[in-house]
């Protein structure tokens, strides 16, 4: 088998920069390209990128890349990959997923199911099985993927299985929750660090609260969960044991954090606490019911994340810019706090009473938002004295 992989992390549109910088930490090269990074690595790399990303969707090996714009090419592609080095005898390798976009080949179902009678031609011939006779597809399984654009196809094999923002710990999620992986990208596209206070204002299920617990306490997102990989019979299960064992001994439950998520509904409360405790983050998080208008604090230099209702979602138009002028006037006197807030809400500022110091375009699924981002005056003085420093 295999030693050395082509992979391909993929991620949120807006996150991939995020993600790549996660992979160069780990101590890999990797090349940023729309919606995807591109990387080279062994078995231990596959486990390490899918226990330890925090904002990726899931990682795919690159089984091959060529030009094809017929069905013919894309048959012959496709057979002439090296299917035996991915593929033991027996297993299950559905063709789960066809994308095509600016292609010749644009019938989604007839490019799934060229692509698997191709592999099923390669393995019946290197297995040496006769030709007519379907092969038995009960072991492991490998989940196939095609995606075609502008006529060149990429074949890949998921190594993750349910994507990577399932971490294990959400038990419920409530109404509008938020992904695990964007909020974990959008902790890191903040200016936190694990020793200043974070608040989530409407923490709903608690989401930005456990990513940044789990940020401080150095915990892998994919602790609590299996990847699709782990049952391949090829992958040698000491290295992914070696891998879950070292990221068991790198977290630290005890760091000192100050985190806190309130929410106007107590049953959210109940629910985010619970999402907590099922992470082992229980007494790390401290989560209460509160309105955000009635939130005071003594604290300096912290950071307020928040999602809160937009319009599409929970509120009505004119309810949504009241609670946002609240907001603004709650967090106004909290001078040296850095705000991020997310919402799709294209008058945010206008009903906040604040111009963002930074906005950066992100997806929430299919709902295209903004995070708006104020910056805490002690940041901001720091920069000014780096800015008049570089003018001398
Ligand atoms: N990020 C959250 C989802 C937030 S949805 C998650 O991942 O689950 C917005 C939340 O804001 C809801 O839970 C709602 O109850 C809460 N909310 C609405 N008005 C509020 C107010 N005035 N004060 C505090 N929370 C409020």
């Amino acid at each position: 088998m295999k030693q050395n992989f082509n992979l391909v992390a993929t991620a949120a549109a807006g996150l991939e920069a995020v993600v790549g910088k996660e992979i160069k930490a780990l101590g890999l090269d990797c090349q940023v390209e729309n919606g995807k990074v591109k990387f080279q690595g062994s078995v231990r790399d596959i486990a390490l990128t899918n226990l330890w990303l925090r904002a990726a969707d899931r990682i795919k090996i690159i089984v091959g890349e060529f030009p094809a714009k017929t069905f013919e090419e894309l048959f012959q592609g496709v057979f002439a990959l090296d299917w035996e080095n991915y593929l033991p005898l027996g297993c299950a390798f559905p063709v789960s997923k066809a994308k095509c976009v600016k292609s010749q080949l644009h019938n989604e179902p007839s490019v799934q199911a060229i692509t698997k009678k191709a592999i099923v031609k390669k393995l019946q011939k290197h297995y040496h099985r006769p030709e007519g006779v379907p092969l038995m597809e009960n072991g492991p399984e490998f989940k196939i993927e095609i995606s075609l654009l502008k006529d060149r196809a990429t074949v890949m094999i998921d190594t993750t299985g349910s994507s990577l923002f399932k971490r294990g710990y959400r038990t419920e999620k409530g109404g509008a929750p938020i992904k695990e992986n964007m909020a974990a990208a959008i902790m890191m596209l903040t200016n936190w660090f694990p020793d200043k206070p974070l608040v989530d204002i409407t923490c709903g299920s608690g989401t930005f609260c456990i990513e940044a617990a789990m940020i401080g306490c150095n915990i892998a997102p994919g602790f609590n969960r299996d990847f699709a990989f782990e049952a391949w019979p090829w992958v040698d299960k000491t290295i992914v044991a070696e891998v879950r064992a070292d990221a068991d001994s790198r977290a630290n439950y005890e760091a000192p954090l100050d985190i806190s998520g309130f929410d106007i509904d107590q049953r959210m409360v109940e629910i985010a606490k619970k999402n907590a405790a099922e992470a082992g983050l229980g007494h790390v998080i401290t989560f209460k019911q509160m309105r955000l208008q009635d939130f005071r604090t003594d604290k300096i230099n912290g950071v307020i994340v928040s999602n809160p209702p937009y319009g599409e979602r929970l509120l009505d138009d004119k309810a949504i810019q009241i609670l946002y002028n609240e907001m603004g006037q709650t967090l106004a006197p909290l001078k040296t706090w850095s705000k991020f807030i997310l919402t799709s809400d294209e008058h945010f500022e206008k009903s906040y009473g604040q111009t963002a110091d930074k906005k950066r375009k992100l997806y929430n699924g299919t709902l295209r938002v903004d995070l708006y981002q104020f910056y805490g005056e002690r940041v901001k003085r720091a920069d000014n004295i780096r800015r008049s420093k570089n003018d001398v």
